[in-house]
């Protein structure tokens, strides 16, 4: 669990488009926020300066009062779900989810471990020494959320991890990533461009134009319009 704060965050590129402007937000321990708005406003972008994978071009980001700016990716302790799972096809199910714990050098023990009990909370006991091409769409992306619980990070960001998936899928993806949320209680940002996952899923929602925020509330206060 972490607590996020973002003080006037700001993404340039160098032809100096501005994507994200002033981002302020404070989110507490175990929230699960959700990022929503048209397609371009600039949410993976934030994700991806949360995760270090961009740089923040202005303002602070701090993780649990610790300055992240100028943080290296691995040094983060950050767990990301991609959009496109990101496995990898040569590796059984097994080694795609040790692969990040091998990067930072844990022991076999602590690995089979780690590994073990994700696969146990994802039902995947019986798929581990499957290679990704032999699993069904939600079974891959069981694989990926796996990856990142492994990790046992304080945080996690996903970016549109659904949208792959055909629409039965989804609903019931959607309700284990909550039931996950729900056991696990790590700090969650979520991407997506889908209303229904964010109404559904967030205890808060950022809703997001142009790289500004419009607003921020519980999907109650966001949807439910008078
Ligand atoms: P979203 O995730 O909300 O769809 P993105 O954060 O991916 O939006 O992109 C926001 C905007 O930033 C888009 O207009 C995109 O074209 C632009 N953008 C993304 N990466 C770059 C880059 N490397 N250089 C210039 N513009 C970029
Ligand atoms: P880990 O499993 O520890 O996240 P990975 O090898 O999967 O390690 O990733 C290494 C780095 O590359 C991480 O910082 C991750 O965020 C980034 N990365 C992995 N896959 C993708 C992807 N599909 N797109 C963008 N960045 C990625």
């Amino acid at each position: 669990m972490a607590q996020l704060l973002f003080e006037h965050i700001y993404k340039k590129y160098d032809n100096d488009t501005t994507i994200v402007k002033d981002f302020n937000l404070e989110v507490q321990d175990g929230e699960f926020i959700v990022f929503v708005g048209p397609s371009g406003c600039g949410k993976s972008t934030t994700l991806r300066m949360i995760a270090g994978l961009e740089e923040i071009t202005d303002g602070n980001f701090y993780i649990d009062g610790q300055r992240m700016n100028d943080v290296a990716p691995k040094d983060r302790d950050i767990a990301m779900v991609f959009q496109n799972y990101a496995l990898y096809p040569h590796m059984t199910v097994f080694e795609n989810m040790a692969f990040g714990l091998k990067l930072r050098k844990y022991s076999k023990k602590e690995i089979e471990e780690r590994v073990k009990h994700a696969a146990e909370i994802l039902g995947l006991e019986e798929y581990l020494e499957r290679k990704p091409k032999a699993l069904s769409g939600g079974q891959r992306q069981r694989v990926a959320l796996g990856r990142a619980i492994v990790r046992n990070a304080k945080v996690f960001l996903m970016d549109e991890p659904l949208s792959n998936l055909d629409a039965k899928l989804r609903v019931q993806m959607r309700a284990e990533i909550s039931k996950l949320h729900h056991q696990l209680q790590t700090t969650t940002i979520y991407v997506t461009h889908d209303q229904i996952e964010a109404m559904t899923m967030a205890s808060r929602i950022v809703v997001l134009k142009d790289g500004i925020i419009q607003q921020v509330g519980t999907p109650k206060e966001v949807y439910d319009r008078p």
